[in-house]
């Protein structure tokens, strides 16, 4: 099961969606409405359809994350997971951001803050999942902060997809894209300091989050060493 296993970063205009290939493909995140397109040729060029991913796993209930979620499920058949703790803002297709964490943040909500289609999962996690049932060798743990439902996905290749729970670079990740921040919205500050110190302790070697990325992990305990939450 660990022969195989690559992780191809989709850049989508608002967030970053994942493939995931092991001995089947899944797609973590699938980004906002309207980007099933793009998501669809960038699985063409690394050779997979559709119809051959087994799960289509979403970090959090944002809508910049679930928005092509409906037109993916449709194509490939495979079934939508999500934290239970995210199900009612997936289905709301309204964000509940949280916490706006700085003038940026306020002059980048209206542009992501959008309504989008409801989305209703059809396997809602509520303990760890593993993900060798889908073909692939991970693990999905619930990381709760940035939304009560965020989750995070460590893999056997020493990758781990975090989501949201923090973002790399300015500006949704066009500038300085490997330098790791606060995200824009945080639900909840306390489980987010929570859930990064479980996320560290587990020493992926790489995270790959929702925004810019990717970040090395010596720069993000450097960072998160720098005490960043209670510093605000
Ligand atoms: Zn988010
Ligand atoms: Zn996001």
């Amino acid at each position: 099961m660990t022969a195989q296993l690559t992780i191809t970063r989709i850049k989508l205009p608002l967030a970053n969606a994942y493939l995931v290939q092991g001995e089947r493909p899944i797609l973590v995140d699938v980004g906002a409405p309207g980007d099933a397109d793009r998501i669809v040729r960038a699985l063409a060029q690394n050779n997979v359809q559709p119809a051959d991913l087994s799960l289509i796993l979403l970090t959090h209930g944002h809508g910049d994350h679930v928005g092509a979620a409906n037109e993916l499920a449709t194509a490939s058949g495979a079934p939508i997971a999500l934290h239970y703790a995210d199900d009612a803002m997936a289905r709301s297709g309204r964000n509940v951001l949280g916490t706006l964490t700085g003038l940026e943040a306020r002059m980048i909500a209206p542009f992501v803050d959008k309504p989008f289609p409801s989305v209703t999962a059809s396997i809602l996690l509520d303990a760890p999942l593993d993900l060798r049932a889908y073909g692939v060798a991970g693990e999905v743990i619930a990381t709760p902060g940035h939304t009560p439902g965020s989750i995070s996905i460590f893999f056997a290749n020493g990758d781990a997809i975090v989501g949201d729970l923090l973002m790399g670079g300015r500006m949704g990740g066009a500038l300085w894209a490997s330098q790791p921040g606060v995200h824009y919205f945080v639900g909840d500050f306390a489980q987010l300091a929570q859930s990064m110190e479980i996320v560290l302790a587990r020493r992926p070697q790489r995270l790959l989050v929702g925004h810019g990325g990717p970040l090395a992990a010596d720069a993000v305990q450097a960072w998160w060493g720098g005490n960043p939450i209670s510093r605000r």
